[in-house]
Order: C-alpha cells, then sequence, then structure tokens
C-alpha cells in the first residue's frame, strides 16, 4: 500500500486490539494497540508494513501513530477500561524528540481518566548500543510517571541479554514464532530458558506472544510465562471481549499440562527410586582408591541397559576411578580421566552436598554430554565417607521411556 494514500486518508488510520490474558487469573490484564487501515472496500489492513517501511519519512509515521493512539485512548477512557494498554513505539521515533510528544500526548488523558500506571511501552526490537543508552534514559525518566516498559521481538537474538538487561524493561516479550512446530522446541529451548532466568533475576514479566498452537502455550507454562497474547487466545479486533473470553480454554489446558507434568514427575521419582534399589546392595562398605576400577567393572554388567559411562569422585570433584566406558556390550576403562576435576559443573557441589545428608541417591536434569553431544541425565550417589559414584543414563534408554525426556 502507498504511504500517500494513508496519509491522504489519514483518518481511515485505526486501532485494532488483541487481548493479554494472565496465568493466574485466567482474565484480560490488557491489550496490545495495533494499527489498521480501513480500505475503501471495507477491508482492513495491517498498518506494520507502513511503520515498517524505512522510506517513509518520520513526520507522517508520527502523525499516524499519533491518531491511533489518540482514538485508542478515548476508546480505553469512554469505556473506562482499567487495563494495562500496550503502546507499540520504534526507538527511532522516541529518539527524536526524547520521548517528550508521547508524553504529552499521555498527560492529555489523564484527567479523562487515564492511569499512566496502565500505560505499557513497547519497545519493538532493540537498538544500538549508543542508542540504547539514551532510550534508558528516556524510560528511567517515563518510570518516574509510573509508565511501564516492555521489549519485544528478542525471542531469536538471545545475544542482546546484556541490553535487556540494560533496559530492565517491567515486561519481556517472547515471540513465539520460532517455535512454529512442536520439534523446534528443543533447538530454541536454550535461549528461551535463558531469556526466562534472565526475566526473573531483574524482575521483569515474562510475555509469550504469537502464540498460535496448545503445544506453544504449553511451552509458555513451562517456562516462566505470566501473560500469553496470539491468535490461539484471541485475534486482534475493533473491541474489547468479556475478561473471561479464554478462561475455559485456559483452565482445561493448565489442568491437562499438570497431569502430564505430574505424570512426568513422578516416573523421574520412580526411575530415581529403582536405580537406588539397584545400585544400594553394590555398594562396598570400603573401598580403597586402587579398587574403585575393579569394581566398577564388577557393578558393570548390571547397568550395562541403562548406562554408557561411570566414574567415582571425591566430595570436591575430583575424579578417584577411571572413566568406565561402553563400546557395544564392552566396557572399558579410560584411566586419563583420573585427577580430572567437575566442581565447576552447575550443581556439582550443591548435590554432593544433598548426597551426603541425605544419603539419597540423586537423578540430574537433562542436559547435553560434552563430549558425545547427547542429551543425557545422570545418576549419582554416595558410595562411602569422601566417594561418589556417577553413572550416565544413556540417551536410548531415556528415549524408550519417554517420561525421563
Ligand atoms: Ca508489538
Amino acid at each position: 500500500m502507498d504511504p500517500l494514500d494513508v496519509m491522504a486518508n489519514i483518518e481511515r488510520a485505526t486501532p485494532y486490539y488483541q487481548a493479554i490474558f494472565s496465568a493466574d487469573a485466567q482474565e484480560v490484564i490488557g491489550y496490545e494497540v495495533l494499527g489498521r487501515f480501513q480500505m475503501e472496500n471495507g477491508d482492513v489492513i495491517s498498518l506494520g508494513p507502513f511503520f515498517r517501511d524505512k522510506t517513509v519519512p518520520s513526520e507522517y509515521l508520527l502523525e499516524v501513530d499519533k491518531i491511533i493512539i489518540q482514538k485508542a485512548l478515548n476508546y480505553f477512557t469512554e469505556q473506562n477500561c482499567m487495563l494495562k494498554v500496550f503502546i507499540n513505539q520504534s526507538a527511532d521515533l522516541l529518539l527524536e524528540d526524547q520521548g517528550e510528544s508521547l508524553l504529552e500526548l499521555l498527560l492529555t488523558y489523564v484527567p479523562k481518566g487515564l492511569r499512566l500506571d496502565n500505560i505499557v511501552i513497547e519497545l519493538d526490537g532493540l537498538s544500538s548500543k549508543e542508542e540504547n543508552e539514551h532510550l534508558h534514559h528516556i524510560f528511567s525518566y517515563y518510570k518516574t510517571y509510573g509508565i511501564q516498559i516492555s521489549v519485544a521481538n528478542i525471542g531469536d537474538a538471545g545475544g542482546n541479554m546484556d541490553k535487556i538487561g540494560r533496559l530492565s524493561p517491567n515486561i519481556i516479550k517472547v515471540n513465539l514464532e520460532i517455535l512454529r512446530q512442536s520439534y523446534e522446541v528443543a533447538a530454541h529451548q536454550d535461549i528461551l530458558h535463558s531469556l526466562a532466568v534472565l526475566s526473573r533475576k531483574i524482575g521483569a514479566t515474562l510475555l509469550y506472544e504469537r502464540m498460535e498452537a496448545s503445544f506453544q502455550l504449553q511451552y509458555a507454562w513451562r517456562n516462566g510465562g505470566r501473560y500469553y497474547q496470539g491468535y490461539y487466545l484471541h485475534k486482534p479486533s475493533p473491541v474489547f471481549i468479556e475478561n473471561d473470553f479464554a478462561k475455559k480454554v485456559l483452565k482445561e489446558k493448565f489442568q491437562q499440562f499438570i497431569r502430564y507434568e505430574k505424570r512426568k514427575l513422578q516416573a523421574l521419582h520412580q526411575f530415581t527410586a529403582r536405580l537406588q534399589n539397584l545400585i544400594q546392595p553394590l555398594l562396598p562398605k570400603k573401598i580403597e582408591m586402587e579398587e574403585l576400577d575393579e569394581w566398577l567393572l564388577s557393578i558393570a554388567e548390571k547397568i550395562s541397559e541403562i548406562s554408557f559411562r561411570m566414574y567415582v569422585c571425591d566430595e570436591n570433584g575430583f575424579q578417584l576411578s577411571s572413566n568406565m566406558v561402553k563400546d557395544e556390550d564392552c566396557w572399558t576403562a579410560i584411566e586419563s580421566s583420573i585427577g580430572k576435576n567437575w566442581s565447576w559443573r552447575p550443581y556439582f557441589l550443591e548435590h554432593v552436598m544433598k548426597m551426603s545428608m541425605e544419603r539419597k541417591g540423586i537423578l540430574s536434569d537433562i542436559y547435553s554430554d560434552i563430549d558425545t553431544g547427547e542429551t543425557v541425565r545422570t545418576y549419582s550417589c554416595l558410595i562411602t565417607e569422601g566417594k561418589f559414584l556417577y553413572i550416565d543414563i544413556a540417551y536410548n534408554y531415556l528415549y524408550e521411556n519417554q517420561d525421563l525426556l
């Protein structure tokens, strides 16, 4: 669509609203304002391409943006809507006047009942480091008015963690578009997981957007998503919807996810108990370091079905035995592993402490093995004072017992 057509018919620019739902209340907590344009034939098209068009002069963009925000805020205040209003802004436009004109516009609605703490400025993507510094100032200034900040379109850009941290947004929007197929979850899991950790550390709320399928909702629910948005729950519309619009589906889905998760946890618990029962009778009362390799070989046959590697460490993570590695059906000792240290691994010392105190075996989370790159879990338990057994569970075994994955 020609930008000049938009400018010549600017009164046809109009806001649409896409609801954002919360996991805790399963209700609408706010609306994102989206720019639309009414064609003469009655069709309504997105103004997204217009706003992203680099050849459109910024005065045009500002003018159309202002019309849409005004119409939206008129509607919000007329309806006495006390929910959040998400307003999209590009870094370039905000920086042009240090965010002044937008703030002035918002302030004119305060006498009409707009609460500034319901305003969320949604920044689309991140800009250069220098621009980021200026944005940081604008946002700090906005925050003194209670205005919240959300950063969007970062789902596929894990390298931007530091920038997101600097802006300290109230809300981080994660685009689920990269998870179009359920099998893509594994490939992006780590970046998305890091975002979940980051948001928790900086006290930001995670909002998953562009949700179009049940598995994406499940993903968001499992990964710290408090807010959800997307066609799966609500398509943008020119009017508001009932607050409990998606309550039924969210409730039902949550119950389904919880059942599934509980079943998995139960399976892990049972597997851990089974290993404990299997290993416990094999543990020696007392064993010298020189005897460890021989002992590992003597128990290897018993765990050949589930494991491909095992070894013994002391309480500080120094390896006391060789790596016993299964090749085909034969176990061999790799002596060069003796003396290596594993205390730097995540949770290592925490687990050692737990095994010593509680005298119980531990099954690790799922992780990628450093040598083989395979998805594994590790079972570990105390042998005798200061000696700990580590059994790496083979991917094949986990795969055959899906609940363990
Ligand atoms: Ca947006």
